[in-house]
């Protein structure tokens, strides 16, 4: 399929807002594209070439673009720098280059969607000392045969940069509407999705079977599947009138959620974010194979690092040292941690995703030998809000955050926030009895020692209905100066030109990000809001909610994609039991 195709819906897609629109534009893209083209176009669609959990990166810097640019179009690096200080987008100044090229090409082939998909993966992975080179070689052979239009969404591509706010749920409905007929077998899709987190391959087995070919995802080793996710609670009670009494409730560990695949000697670790995180974890890779008694199996479980001497818990920051390249094996020694084994979603060529909580917990203590630092999480069955409160308290003493409570005869809803979990936090923070997880999304720039960064952030919490980020704070309040310049470091590559359509805010930041840096923060109570849109119309008309004295924590939630942030649902129920309950202050 020509190129020129998908540039033109790139560039349908790039001036609408409206999600309606965005996704009448991929169904008609996706009607007209020849089946084998599928994978690729979703895959270039949300601005990669594999799906996360394989970790193929582009990596292309913009000192290299510009210099491939440069080779293709005949203009001097300089003159494309310039262009690209006024465009603030080199995708855009390179639009503008071509149109001034200089050389002039006699041949020029069309390109194809499979050429440039198959060029964007070499490039991807060369390595070695002569990368640079080949790559630079690689991209100034597409740019030369490109249109200018083409070549400003191939250098966005390359540079991460490609951005339409294009959510996946989007393309699932228009996959579900071009190739089985009918949007509302989006389900079905996202069954699929859950359970291979690949959605090029879930595409073209709908393009080439239709429903079938969804019917065909089945969890399978080292293929992650998206977590399953937990509402909160606030009190005890609230959890037993949701749940009733009879309930599971978990230790909830402060550290890092793993999946684990195992088969055989081979094991592979996969992030919350379903990002390949094996190799922070050489230790839990060396031991599982005896710890878990099965041929193959994929288990989730909560990596905690333990003091060495005492096998306390450790605060979820002592991770961090996990995360470098080098010297892990130092990290390993000097950070232990403890596996904290929670479900089980595949035991020896069977799914266990259907089958009911208890049967998976019965399934998971038999399969893991427990040792010194490999354990099930500690958990209870619970008749009263009493128990729980006892219950509680142990958590709490032995270093957990609180509680995860768990509806006994519950499937494991994978890729899904739901009421079957719950989760309840100590109240130890502040008045509202938690901290939420929000997404920033605009910034305004500070004064004084905050001179040209950040001073103040512009909050979102996460709508899942309208899956859209509406505003619900600015908070400016809890940042060492360290911490602000450590955040404009982080948020300056988010910086985009025009608001991403789903931010919704009416309060006009000075520069607006892509929704996706998620941080933590606290705040004294939920009030009505005429300015900010979270929950808009939900609680009173005319009015949304928003936090009132927010506080930055001092964490950033890196491992949370910006739709595990904090729901406009979950602030809707903190106002109401505040209501409820008057507190002080
Ligand atoms: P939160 O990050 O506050 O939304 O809480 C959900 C997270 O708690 C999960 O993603 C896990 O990383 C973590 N967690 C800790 N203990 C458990 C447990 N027993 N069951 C499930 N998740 C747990």
């Amino acid at each position: 399929m020509e190129f020129s195709v998908l540039a033109d819906a790139f560039e349908r897609m790039e001036s609408t807002t409206k999600r309606n629109e965005l996704t009448q534009i991929l169904i008609a893209l996706f009607e007209q594209m020849p089946r084998d083209v599928v994978a690729r176009a979703v895959y270039l669609l949300q601005g990669k070439i594999r799906p996360d959990f394989e970790g193929v990166e582009l990596g292309v810097a913009e000192k290299l673009a510009i210099r491939a640019l440069s080779k293709s179009s005949g203009v001097p690096t300089r003159r494309i720098e310039d262009q690209y200080r006024k465009d603030g987008d080199l995708g855009r100044a390179s639009i503008d280059i071509m149109g001034q090229k200089t050389q002039t090409t006699f041949f020029v082939q069309d390109i194809t969607v499979e050429r440039v998909y198959e060029t964007l993966f070499k490039i991807a992975r060369l390595e070695g000392a002569r990368s640079q080179d080949m790559k630079s070689r690689y991209i100034s052979s597409l740019l030369n045969d490109a249109r200018p239009a083409e070549a400003g969404y191939i250098l966005k591509i390359l540079l991460g940069t490609l951005r339409f706010g294009i959510a996946e749920n989007t393309i699932m409905d228009a996959l579900a509407a071009a190739f089985t007929g009918d949007k509302a077998n989006r389900g079905a899709v996202e069954r699929a999705y859950n359970v291979s987190s690949d959605l090029g391959a879930v595409a073209e087995a709908i393009a080439a079977d239709g429903l079938e070919g969804a019917g065909r995802f089945k969890a399978e080793p080292f293929r992650p599947i998206r977590p399953m996710l937990a509402e909160r609670v606030k009190s005890e009670e609230d959890a037993i009138s949701k749940m009733g009494a009879g309930l599971a409730a978990e230790y909830k560990l402060d550290g890092e959620r793993v999946q684990v695949h195992m088969s055989g000697k081979r094991v592979e670790i996969f992030s919350r974010r379903l990002e390949n995180i094996t190799a922070h974890y050489p230790d839990i890779v060396e031991r599982l194979p005896q710890d878990v008694s099965a041929d193959e199996a994929i288990l989730e479980a909560e990596a905690v690092a333990v003091n060495e001497k005492t096998g306390e818990f450790l605060p979820f920051q002592e991770l961090m040292h996990r995360r470098r390249k080098h010297k892990i094996e130092k990290a390993v020694s000097e950070y232990p941690v403890a596996v904290n084994f929670f479900d089980i979603l595949y035991l020896d060529g069977k799914s266990c995703l259907e089958a009911p909580y208890t049967e998976r917990r019965a399934m998971l203590e038999d399969a893991v030998t427990e040792g010194e630092r490999v354990r099930c999480v500690v958990m209870a069955t619970i008749a009263s809000a009493q128990e729980m409160s006892e219950f509680m308290e142990n958590a709490i003493n032995a270093g957990s955050e609180g509680l995860m409570l768990k509806m006994p005869d519950a499937a494991y809803l994978a890729g899904a926030r739901g009421s079957n979990w719950l989760k309840l936090k100590k109240e130890y923070r502040n008045e509202l009895g938690d901290s939420l997880d929000l997404v920033v999304v605009g910034g305004f720039f500070g004064k004084g020692r905050r001179t040209g960064i950040y001073g103040t952030l512009l909050l979102a919490a996460y709508d899942d209905q309208l899956d859209t980020f509406p505003s619900v704070c600015k908070v400016g309040t809890g940042f060492t100066d360290e911490e602000l310049d450590r955040l404009y470091q982080i948020l300056h590559p988010k910086v985009t030109i025009r608001r991403n359509p789903r931010i919704d805010s009416t309060m006009e930041a000075e520069v607006w990000f892509e929704p996706e840096l998620v941080i933590e923060t606290v705040a004294s109570e939920i009030t009505l809001s005429p300015v900010h849109r979270a929950a808009w119309d939900a609680v009173r008309k005319d009015a949304g909610l928003a936090l009132r004295f927010p506080k930055y924590t001092g964490r950033t939630r890196d491992e949370k994609p910006p739709e595990s942030a904090s729901t406009t649902r979950e602030i809707v129920s903190l106002y109401r039991s505040q209501k409820k309950t008057p507190h002080a202050g």
